[in-house]
């Protein structure tokens, strides 16, 4: 990452509160100037002789012009989020006020802050590594109990800091092989290539498991993928709307109108389900709509979840039974779906609640029997999974140099068995700690080259 000097001696200002009226806003300065250029325009205590983490009321004046009457907030460096001098600056939340005080200050030598900038400084300052200040995002952005859970996790270190303990027990390895680069011609093995097999081989597994639970990640964090499957007038719009409980998909009288996927997002219990409305279940006489089943198929492979959903009142059981067997086939878990039973026909329904004790009746023009439903989707996502607390990766490129990183584990294993020079080994090695630290942000080399210096004061 490149950031020039010039740019991170500048002082940035940016809105911290969400862009709106609300009852307060906050306006957050970071950077040397941050206190001196504040206090050209409070009018109050002298700012630049106040202590750190002490709250000054006053007035923001542009000249004789009272803007607003304020209170800052001052956090002066290194304690702060940035380790900069930070302050934060709470108005009225007037977007007037917001933008009258942002321009000041950028008169008065503050420049608007970029996306993220903060917490890229936070970070090139040293406050936390790089999969932590992407944590950071995901926790901003996190709208389920379950992936603020996963992100709280991150950023408190949780992924780092396993990171870092694999990593460290590689780095020694390293140490030793190159060290016995250093002996060149002589015969010596300070690393034996047994325990480092026994290491790669632990590493594998605990990169693997992180890997495998990127899967489990990725749902915390951007939802089940889930679909309603059923034929046209089942009533999948209306069930989606009834969950959303907002009109999102266009619901119509006239049967198969419903032709394109709209997913939307809803909360259950924590957990964010990502709804794939579909066209339909099985094949039609009509083109658009045969479309959009073969569409469906697609889908319902990708889906996590299917939500299969019958009309009671125009599907008998042969139909019924069909869809079912269909459906076990697909391997994706669902829930049977009986739809319409304010106006079900009575001996249909005996028949399922004997057959198929696991369907859930509702009515989702009425609303009615929701919880049930809700309930029987969380039950099949198994919760426990998601509540383990244990490390989850959520983020693809953390995904992406974990899978580098088991790739160049492998390689290392290969080279051990077909026993390649020191100087090849010592590159797989180099390689591996590479990946692993571009998770981190940490930077391999000097780690290396520390590390060695550190154990093996050897003056050679
Ligand atoms: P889709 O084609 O599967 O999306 O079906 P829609 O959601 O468009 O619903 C088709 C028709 O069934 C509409 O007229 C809905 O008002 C009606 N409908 C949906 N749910 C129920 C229900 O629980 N009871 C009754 N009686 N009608 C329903």
């Amino acid at each position: 990452m490149s950031f020039s000097l010039h740019e991170h001696s500048d002082t940035i200002v940016a809105l911290a509160t969400p862009q709106g009226v609300g009852a307060i806003a906050v306006i957050r300065l970071s950077g040397k100037e941050a206190l001196r250029l504040t206090n050209k325009v409070f009018k109050g205590k002298d700012l630049e002789k106040q202590d750190s983490h002490t709250i000054h009321f006053g007035t923001i004046r542009d000249g004789d012009k009272i803007i607003d009457e304020v209170l800052v907030s001052l956090f002066v460096a290194p304690k702060s989020f940035t380790k900069e001098n930070v302050v934060e600056i709470s108005t009225h939340g007037s977007s007037y006020i917001v933008n009258q005080v942002i321009k000041l200050l950028i008169r008065n030598g503050a420049r608007p802050a970029k996306p993220g900038e903060f917490t890229q400084r936070a970070f090139l300052n040293g406050q936390f590594d790089l999969a932590q200040a992407e944590a950071v995002a995901d926790l901003i952005h996190s709208d389920s109990e379950t992936s603020h859970q996963a992100a709280m996790h991150q950023m408190r270190g949780g992924f780092s800091g396993e990171i870092q303990k694999l990593r460290a027990e590689l780095i020694h390895f390293a140490s030793m092989i190159e060290l016995e680069l250093d002996f060149g011609e002589e015969d010596v093995e300070f690393a034996s290539r047994d325990d480092l097999r026994i290491l790669v081989e632990k590493l594998l597994r605990a990169v693997e498991l992180l890997i495998g639970s990127f899967d489990l990640g990725n749902v915390i964090k951007n939802g089940v993928p889930t679909v309603i499957a059923g034929k046209p007038n089942a009533g999948k719009s209306t069930l989606l709307n009834a969950l959303l409980n907002e009109e999102k998909a266009i619901v119509s009288e006239i049967a198969g109108t419903t032709r394109d996927f709209i997913e939307d997002e809803i909360n259950i219990g924590g957990v964010i389900f990502r709804f794939i409305d579909t066209a339909g279940l099985r094949e039609t006489t009509d083109i658009i709509e045969s479309i959009g089943v073969s569409r469906t198929h697609e889908k319902m492979k990708t889906a996590s979840l299917i939500l299969y959903l019958f009309d009671l009142t125009d599907t008998d059981l042969s139909e019924i039974e069909t869809d079912i067997a269909k459906l076990e086939d697909l391997g994706v878990p669902f829930v049977k779906v009986a739809n319409k039973m304010d106006k079900g026909n009575p001996n249909l329904i005996s028949t399922l609640k004997t057959n198929y004790p696991d369907t859930i009746f509702i009515s989702a023009g009425q609303k009615e029997n929701l919880e049930a439903l809700k309930d029987r989707v969380l039950e099949l996502v198994n919760l426990d999974k998601f509540r383990t607390g244990n490390t989850i990766v959520t983020n693809i490129r953390h995904y992406d140099s974990l899978m580098k990183t088991r790739d160049s584990l492998l390689d290392i294993l290969q080279g051990l068995e077909i026993q390649i020079t020191n100087d090849f080994l010592a590159m797989d090695i180099r390689r591996s700690l590479h990946f692993l630290g571009e998770i981190t942000g940490e930077i391999t080399t000097d780690d290396l080259l520390e590390n060695i210096f550190r154990k093996f004061c050897i003056g050679k």
